[in-house]
């Protein structure tokens, strides 16, 4: 058993994840997922949690 540990923290959205990739930068500017995203009538669920990338600031400071 050698996997890195994983790191608590939000999950990347499709974008910002193939934005980490060499050449792709520019997605970043395509997350949609910069902050939460609620459904409507509902309390405490959300339909789209906030992108955890670095790209969009926030959040705890590492
Ligand atoms: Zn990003
Ligand atoms: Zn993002």
């Amino acid at each position: 058993m050698s996997t890195p540990t994983a790191i608590d923290r939000p999950p990347l959205s499709a974008e910002c994840t193939l934005a980490r990739q060499p050449g792709y930068m520019d997605l970043h500017g395509e997350c949609r997922q910069a902050k939460d995203v609620p459904l409507p009538h509902s309390h405490g669920i959300l339909l789209a949690r906030r992108c955890g990338c670095t790209c969009h600031g926030g959040g705890d400071a590492l």
